[in-house]
């Protein structure tokens, strides 16, 4: 009998979650543990929304009043969010992160010319069946580009990858790419990463090849999900994203035990206002 029932539905990031780091994949998907907020995450969150209002209405100017207006209407929303109450910002901290925001958001007029992009969804809910899978998830932009084919954006508000490392950045986007071919029947003739606050942006061009990669890429990690999930054993893969994992004080790298995750991490992980 398994360990562990295996998932009949992953989205890109839980895909990446897999690959970065088995056991931490466990806590977080399997055993349902909580995945608290960091700053750096609920801005992302929150710079997000604001581009997704700015571009909502393509029937006017979007010019840097009109973001300045949305980065204030995504702040109010965000003033009382379960996020940022977990993190305890008001006041000049909350004052602080919308500062930050206010200007990774202004980013994208150094990048792009707002009046050009022409977008077919916002923030779209997509799920399509992939080898034994369903894969959902959201793209932060689907446009049509100049030439009228489709093109996927993706925003990012941490640090671009060094030099090498692109490739493996744009592992999610082109799944959303084959995502979209499948779904739509369509393959689009372009992914890109937005870096808004290095204002650097990545792009590639998927193919028949690239969306053939994808699809084993899916069924070969569902299946390394599913051995896991048989053997009930989740291999730790140190890095340094370990330093931003809420999982450390139960992972056996740091000196934890992982038996012990599922009675004390809601506790110690839940915010002051669960
Ligand atoms: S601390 Fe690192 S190795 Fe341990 S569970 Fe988290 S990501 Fe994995």
């Amino acid at each position: 009998m398994s360990a562990y029932a295996v998932p009949t539905t992953l989205s890109p990031s839980r895909v990446e979650s897999f690959l970065s780091c088995p056991l931490a994949f466990r806590f977080r998907s399997l055993d349902g543990l909580p995945d608290p907020p960091t700053i750096a995450t609920l801005r992302g969150t929150m710079v997000h929304r604001a581009l997704e209002l700015f571009h909502a209405d393509t029937s006017r100017p979007r010019d840097p009043n009109w973001l300045d207006g949305c980065v204030t209407t995504m702040l109010e929303e965000f003033r009382e969010h379960p996020d940022t109450l977990y993190l305890g910002l008001s006041g000049d901290s909350y004052d602080d992160l919308s500062r930050q925001c206010r200007r990774l958001a202004a980013g994208v007029f150094e990048m792009e010319d707002p009046d050009q992009v022409h977008p077919v969804g916002l923030e779209l809910r997509i799920e399509a069946p992939v080898g034994p899978v369903v894969l959902r998830g959201i793209i932060d932009r689907l446009e049509r580009g100049p030439d009228g084919s489709l093109v996927i954006t993706d925003y990012k508000t941490g640090r671009a990858p060094g030099s090498g490392y692109e490739r493996k950045a744009l592992g999610g986007v082109h799944l959303y790419a084959l995502m979209c071919h499948l779904t739509m029947d369509e393959r689009p003739s372009e992914v890109r990463l937005m870096y808004v606050s290095s204002k650097e942006t990545i792009t590639d061009r998927p193919s028949d090849q690239s969306l053939r990669f994808m699809t084993q890429r899916v069924s070969a990690v569902h299946g390394a999900i599913e051995q896991s999930c048989q053997s009930g054993e989740f291999r730790t893969r140190k890095s340094a994203l370990c330093r931003f994992c809420a999982y450390q004080p139960w992972c056996p790298e740091f000196g934890g035990d992982p038996t012990r995750a599922a009675a004390e991490a809601p506790d110690a992980l839940s915010g002051p206002t669960s």
